[in-house]
């Protein structure tokens, strides 16, 4: 899982070392070439074994050899596309990589005509379809309104325990330069410009924006949505709601309540959160576990009275709920929103009225496409093709993303 530390349980096999008289391979989260290489230096094994990172970069062992290391496609350790499928008697894949798995059908040859391309919006979506597109011999270039590729990812990354999609964006950052993908940021595109440049396909990868939920009282200044947190841009307060208990809401609940760096930047921490002993004085290598205090109380709230956290990962959401409980937050179900004021968040659960005595209400309550770009060219006959979030924000990742921009990359 991402929230672990890369090499996180490899002193297992360091302490095993001074015990057998055996070659030992040590493994998990070891997910770039440097990792691997300081653990068979400091003699903590004799081999390294990966499995994940190979399924997202099957030229991982090549770069590494020959010096290009800026080019490896990292594993994020999401197990969104590989252990989760599995488990869900799917095909094995790859979130960052969905051509693993489907070798034999979805490739990326010359094309056969090469045309001029408009990608707009550099999100995961945008960012594949670019690099295929150009990958392929296309002339491609990349729109975004905003100062830095990466849409949502940008927020993703600043989630602790998703640190590692900071790799995702350094990978597509050195392909795009590599292919010599025309970037154009800072450019927020309209029908107009698209038409007047002439291009023979345009790609409209424009994701999503911020749903906003219709309570009373949703102008009040206590009242962010996840962007503004995630961002810096509102910095909460001592009591906090999240209304809404999907993905963001889990991971705006964990911006939330830790500290820097995080459990999965600092090995020390994670051991205290999960109660690992890396003494193994204590049996199976179990302690208690002792997480650092969350600087917030936190309320994860949700309409339904489903579990919280239901449509998250087979593999990760458990992680995700326990980090949460470690965390002291209160995951409610079954709430109705009445209003929002200087009291606080009124709210109705088994029709029992209650207001919570927060600072802030963080608003994670889904998203709507942003799809006006593909309207607009739509209305006036401009054929376009779209991906990702700009396509349908039910149900939106990245891993859907991305596979949708590889196949129309496939494709064109
Ligand atoms: C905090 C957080 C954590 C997440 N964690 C995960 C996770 O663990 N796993 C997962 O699979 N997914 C995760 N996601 C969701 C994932 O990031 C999205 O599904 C994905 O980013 C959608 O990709 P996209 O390219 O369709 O859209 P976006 O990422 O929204 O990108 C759209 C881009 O288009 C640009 N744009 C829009 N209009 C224009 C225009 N007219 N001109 C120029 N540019 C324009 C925008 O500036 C933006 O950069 C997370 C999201 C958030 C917010
Ligand atoms: S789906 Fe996620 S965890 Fe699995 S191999 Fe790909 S990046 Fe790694």
């Amino acid at each position: 899982m991402t929230r672990v530390p890369r090499a996180a349980f490899a002193w297992v096999t360091k302490k095993l070392k001074g015990e057998v008289a055996l070659p030992l391979c040590t493994t998990n989260r070891i997910n770039m070439p440097d990792v691997a290489e300081s653990l068979l230096a400091d003699g903590t094994a004799d081999m390294v074994s990966m499995a994940r990172p190979f399924l997202a970069d099957p030229e991982f062992v090549n770069k590494a050899a020959s010096a290009r290391v800026d080019e490896i496609n990292t594993c994020i350790a999401c197990n969104q596309a590989c252990l989760d499928h599995t488990f869900q008697w799917k095909r094995a894949s790859c979130l960052v990589n969905p051509r693993a798995g489907h070798e034999t059908k979805l490739n990326f040859g010359p094309a056969k005509k090469i045309r001029d391309i408009a990608v707009v919006g550099a999100g995961p979506a945008g960012l594949e379809a670019a690099t295929r597109l150009a990958e392929r011999g296309h002339r491609v270039t990349l729109f975004d309104g905003a100062s830095e590729i990466g849409g949502q990812f940008n927020m993703a990354k600043r989630i602790p325990g998703k640190e590692e999609f900071y790799e995702t964006l350094r990978y597509y950052a050195r392909k795009l330069e590599l292919l010599g993908v025309d970037i154009r940021l800072n450019t927020l595109v309209d029908a107009d410009d698209l038409v007047a440049m002439g291009f023979d396909e345009r790609v409209i990868a424009t994701g999503v924006n911020p749903r906003t939920p219709a309570i009373e009282g949703i102008e009040h200044p206590s009242v962010a949505s996840y962007i503004d947190i995630i961002t810096g841009r509102v910095e909460a307060g001592r009591r906090v709601a999240v209304i809404g208990a999907g993905g963001i809401g889990f991971d705006v609940s964990e911006f939330l309540t830790h500290t820097r760096p995080s459990p999965a930047e600092d090995k020390q921490k994670f051991f205290d959160e999960w109660g690992v002993d890396p003494t193994l004085t204590h049996e199976a290598g179990l302690i208690k576990p002792d997480p650092e205090p969350s600087p917030r109380e936190v309320w994860l709230l949700q309409r339904t009275d489903a579990k919280p956290g239901k449509g998250l990962g087979k593999t990760s959401g458990w992680a995700h709920r326990a980090s949460l409980k470690h965390k002291g937050v209160h995951m409610m179900g079954g709430v109705t929103y009445e209003r929002i004021d200087d009291a606080g968040l009124h709210i109705r659960v088994d029709d029992q009225p209650q207001v919570l005595d927060v600072d802030t209400v963080v608003i994670c309550a889904g998203q709507q496409t942003r799809r006006e770009l593909a309207d607009t060219l739509g209305a006036r006959g401009v054929k376009t093709h779209v991906i990702g979030g700009a396509q349908l924000a039910a149900e939106l990742d990245a891993k859907r993303a991305i596979r949708e921009a590889a196949e129309l990359a496939a494709a064109l």
